[in-house]
Formats: C-alpha cells, structure tokens, sequence
C-alpha cells in the first residue's frame, strides 16, 4: 500500500515545483527560497524591503547581458540600449526586482545615447555610491531593493535638479500608464 501511494504521490509533487518555480532546483523549494524580503511594519515597503540572493541565483534569472550591467557594474554601448530613445509615459523599473525607479516626465534627451533622468521616481529607491573605477571618481546610481547597478549621477543635468541619471536601458524594465 505504502509504495502505491508515493508511486500517486510523486507525479503531484512534481507538478507542484515545476508550477512553483520553474527555474529553481526542487531542493531549493523546502527551506531555502531564492528571495529573501525582509520587511519592517513601521516604514513603506519600498524603504526597506530587501532582495538578497546569491550570485548563482541572479545567474539563473538574469540574462548574460543583464548580470553583466546589474551585478558586475557593467555599462551597455550607447545607443543601443532599449530605452535611450524611449518617449512612452510610464514607469521604468528594476530589471532585477521591479521596484518602480524613475518616471517618464523626468527623462530628457541627454544626447549621450542612455536614457537620462534629472530625478528618480521616489528618492528612496536609489541609493549613490562612489565610484573610483576607470581612473575617475564618479557617484553610482543603484537599486536600493536589490543592490542592482543602474549607472552613474552626473551634475550637468537640467532644471529644477541640475541632475543627470545616466542610466543603462538594460538594467530597466518598463510599466506603461
Ligand atoms: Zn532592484
């Protein structure tokens, strides 16, 4: 009796990770999900919630070009990005995690073939660091949820904020309104 159920039991198990996670090994699924949020009740979501996974983990939902930009600082070509050239009105996000991070009526032509912001969606969804690599000291723009690189900040940019986001398409997603 015992062996005819698990022989019924396994086919649904099956079904149940594969439906769950298609990308995550059924061994992951018990204990170990590959999000981690950790939230706090006091502040809004976007403030402090956090996604933390391993590097093998954003390898597996990220693409080759999309790991490279968001998790090795890298940059994409200019002009060839999707969005540099990019005039719908919407909300571009995280390509990493989604959190919403800059607005369609702060992007302007910058000329630098990226797509330019003078200020993000909400302050708290970014985060600047410095950045010292190339020989030059420059302010990195990144994702405050998942740590996602996103570009550089530059003060060239035009009013009211005098700020360039200069930002790597690929590293965006976009939510049309
Ligand atoms: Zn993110």
């Amino acid at each position: 009796m015992q062996n005819k159920h698990l022989f019924l039991l396994l086919p649904a198990m099956l079904g149940i990770c594969i439906w769950t996670c298609s990308s995550t090994p059924a061994s992951d699924l018990t204990n170990n999900p590959s999000i981690q949020v950790m939230s706090n009740s006091n502040s809004t979501p976007s403030d402090t919630d956090k996604v933390v996974k391993s590097k093998e983990e954003w390898a597996k939902c990220l693409t080759t070009e999309e790991y490279r930009v968001l998790r090795d600082h890298g940059t994409e070509r200019a002009f060839t990005g999707e969005f540099w050239d990019h005039h719908d009105k919407g909300v571009y996000t995280c390509a990493g995690c989604g959190l919403e991070l800059f607005g369609s009526e702060t992007k302007f032509d910058s000329g630098t073939g990226w797509p330019s912001y003078f200020a993000p969606y909400d302050k708290n969804n970014v985060e600047i660091s410095r950045d010292n690599s190339l020989g030059m000291l420059r302010e990195e723009v990144h994702c405050r949820r998942c740590g996602g690189h996103l570009g550089h900040v530059f003060d060239d940019g035009p009013r009211p904020t005098g700020k360039r986001y200069c930002i790597n398409s690929i590293s965006m997603d976009f939510k049309k309104k």
